[in-house]
């Protein structure tokens, strides 16, 4: 069994960044510049923005980190965004989710201006991506195909079977799978909340990406010898034993299912960091849009 480790994939993204970085900065060119957008205090948004924000320091992209009351008026955040859309000084913005109900997902998305958009979350983003165009691709399923070409995953003809149809994991993820990429051409089976014959189809998987928000909902006797396992899932559970009173657990039974698994993500220490490699890259990728005149396009 191949342990993916998220760990030395993403540190291979990063080292290639920190490079590019390194040689911008020498011919006296400025390094790209992410703002990223905290709504609210919680814990788990605090936690991945803080994480995205080290990253961009520790390769050397300048970030900035704009924090708003949970209580913010949906069109101050909106001013804000527009803001950050004329400032030539930011390359990429990403607003944190989930926001609080009373303020519009989508709206807020949309606000982003789609040479800005390092989420990959845009309509113009996401149409781009299912016609095969060059575009931000979502962070996850970005990190996911990265991950799938540093441990040279074999995808060509695989039957792959996606749990889970969100707009930030699943459904790009399948598109990205079924495309014709070099870690893509797969025949894919996106399942989802309704999908009732899960087990049978999970069992004919030849890579399966886990993406349900479910903790160990993936059991072994789900899986098929010699299957590549991606878990995507992040959720804190409860365990008063655990220094922050909670343990993270992934949506694969991991002890069980790596030992059937070829191939297999750990939890944590494998997709979350693939995520942040994505982005980091989507905002290498906007700082050229603006070098080359798009970024401050509408
Ligand atoms: P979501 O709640 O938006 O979507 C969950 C999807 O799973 C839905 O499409 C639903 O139909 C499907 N689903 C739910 N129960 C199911 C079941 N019993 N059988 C089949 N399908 C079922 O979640 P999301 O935002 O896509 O996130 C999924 C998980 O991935 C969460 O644990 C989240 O925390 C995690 N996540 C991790 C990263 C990362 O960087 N590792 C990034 C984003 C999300």
């Amino acid at each position: 069994m191949m342990l993916l480790d998220g760990k030395i994939a993403s540190q291979a993204v990063k080292e290639s960044l920190k490079t590019t970085v390194h040689q911008l900065l020498m011919d006296g060119k400025p390094a790209p510049h992410l703002a990223a957008i905290l709504v609210g205090t919680n814990g788990a948004s605090e936690t991945y923005v803080a994480s995205k924000v080290k990253n961009c320091e520790e390769i050397g992209f300048r970030s900035s980190l704009i924090r708003m009351e949970e209580s913010i008026e949906e069109a101050l955040l909106l001013d804000k965004i527009y803001e950050l859309n004329n400032d030539a000084a930011i390359d990429g913005i990403l607003v944190q989710l989930p926001l609080p109900k009373h303020i519009s997902e989508a709206k807020v998305i949309e606000a982003i201006n789609p040479a800005k958009d390092v989420d990959g979350f845009h309509p113009i983003s996401v149409g781009k991506l299912v016609q095969g165009l060059e575009t931000f691709i979502p962070a996850t399923p970005y990190g996911i195909m990265l991950m799938l070409e540093h441990f040279n995953i074999e995808t060509k003809g695989k039957h792959a079977v996606v749990i889970g149809r969100s707009n930030i994991v699943g459904r790009p993820m399948s598109i990205l799978l079924s495309s014709n990429l070099k870690h893509g051409n797969c025949t894919v089976t996106l399942c989802h909340s309704h999908t009732p014959n899960l087990k049978e189809i999970c069992l004919q998987g030849d890579i399966i990406i886990a993406a349900l928000g479910r903790p160990e909902f993936v059991k072994a006797d789900m899986v098929k010898e010699g299957a590549v396992v991606i878990d995507v899932g992040i959720t804190r559970v409860e365990d008063p034993t655990a220094k922050k009173g909670f343990r993270i657990k992934g949506d694969v039974a991991f002890d069980e299912v790596s030992t059937k698994a070829s191939a297999i993500t750990p939890v944590p220490g494998g997709v979350g960091l693939m995520t942040i490699a994505g982005l980091l890259k989507n905002t290498l990728q906007a700082y050229g849009l603006k070098a080359e005149g798009l970024g401050q396009k509408a």
